[in-house]
């Protein structure tokens, strides 16, 4: 036989390894996987010992090193299918946990045989049952980025599922001043609940995220989500215009073909003056990154309270000061606790009246990205200058808040 096999040192040290240990063919041929590549190490371990003529075949289950494992693989491969069932997925890999025991035997023949040709019997399986799986299923093995990963515990004949995320990205409106963007835990209890949230866990019932999640969680059999906002409104902010963008991430996910435009509509039905959603398409982790390091203009509606009745000149000539300008904030008070306190320097773009009546009136704002309005208002104390209250020279607050639009996506 015309085989690299064939060659004397190789079958000299195949023979002193049969003289020392009794080997399957598969465990035999697996030393010296890389000399012919184009079979099994079953049939390399087959050429090797009949090349040699004088060793009996040992039988997978009398093997001292495997100890029948390799006899094994075609169970996995059903075992994982059986486990994979219910599961829609393009891709997938397997990975294999093998006996402590069974992996110091492979060391030891490696110490003995050299391990230059060599590779391990997890790769062995791991492939094999790959190779199984493929024939069985309509989906093909992925190494760099499997829709699933299976792990078998070949100990203990169970399968443990890696699953990929599914992402959806989207834009959302939020028309309530009463629920915050993401899951609010409690502060008291983390989540577990407790009397003061009335064991809820939550501070706020529901967000912008749980309302958008649980149908998608519903459809896709998903087991948890995450929710990534390209920045975030306050509480109290209405989220209007053409809305903000997210990306969802379901985790676990059963189901992956969702028909996004029927998830659309019944978010959009079921959550009706509270949230809406639209543009939404499948996505990846990598747009969160993207949408988190995005630096949108926005533009804003503010209702503001004056402490006095306003003097329309004076309005005038704040809204022109501000127009097109530079302002320095440094972190607001209400949450300098969680941020560097340090001065920003932010862009207006523009600032416009648009109505007043008596001590209120109504602007319109266009600012850069992680401007803080309610600060640009009121001052915050002197930490944002100059301010409409600055200028104005009376105190003012925002009572209503509006983002009405997020440019450039
Ligand atoms: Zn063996
Ligand atoms: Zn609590």
């Amino acid at each position: 036989m015309r085989t690299k096999l064939a060659n004397k040192k190789v079958l000299k040290n195949a023979q002193n390894i049969l003289t020392n240990y009794k080997l399957c063919d598969s465990c035999l041929g697996r030393i010296f996987a890389k000399i012919e590549t184009n079979m099994t190490n079953k049939k390399r371990g087959e050429i090797l010992r009949f090349g040699l003529g004088n060793f009996e075949k040992i039988k997978v289950k009398d093997c001292w090193l495997c100890q029948g494992l390799i006899g094994e693989i075609k169970h996995f491969a059903n075992l994982i299918k059986e486990n994979l069932k219910g599961y829609e997925f393009e891709t997938f890999l397997i990975g294999s946990k093998v006996d402590e025991d069974i992996l110091e035997k492979e060391n030891q023949i490696y110490a003995f045989a050299g391990s230059e040709y060599s590779e391990s019997i997890k790769t062995e399986l791991n492939r094999e049952i790959g190779k199984l799986l493929e024939k069985k299923l309509t989906q093909e093995v992925n190494f760099e980025k499997p829709t699933i990963m299976a792990v078998i515990d070949t100990a203990f004949d169970v399968v443990t599922l890696q699953i990929a995320s599914l992402y959806v990205y989207g834009r959302y409106k939020k028309y309530s001043r009463e629920i915050p963007q993401t899951k609010w835990y409690c502060k008291i209890c983390y989540g577990k609940g407790c009397k003061k949230c009335n064991y809820t866990g939550k501070i706020y019932d529901s967000s912008i995220q749980e309302r958008i999640s649980k149908t998608f969680l519903f459809y896709a059999q998903g087991e948890d989500d995450s929710f990534h906002g390209c920045g975030r409104e306050d509480v109290d902010v209405r989220m209007l215009g053409n809305g903000r963008p997210f990306v969802l991430e379901i985790k676990n996910p059963k189901v992956r073909s969702l028909d996004l435009n029927k998830i659309a509509t019944e978010i959009n039905k079921i959550n009706k003056s509270f949230v809406e959603v639209d543009s939404l398409r499948f996505s990846n982790h990598l747009e969160i990154e993207r949408l988190k390091s995005a630096e949108f203009k926005k533009t804003y509606r503010a209702t503001v309270k004056f402490d006095k009745i306003i003097n329309n000149e004076k309005l005038k000539k704040a809204t022109e000061c501000l127009h097109d300008s530079k302002i320095g904030q440094l972190t607001p008070s209400r949450v300098a606790h969680r941020r560097a306190d340090m001065v920003r320097e932010k862009h207006i773009y523009y600032c416009k009246v648009e109505s007043v009546d008596g001590s209120k009136a109504v602007f319109t704002l266009e600012a850069e990205s992680g401007t803080y309005i309610k600060e640009l208002v009121s001052g915050d104390n002197g930490r944002t200058k100059p301010s409409i209250s600055e200028i104005m020279k009376i105190p003012c607050k925002v009572e209503k808040l509006d983002v009405i639009e997020i440019k450039g996506e």
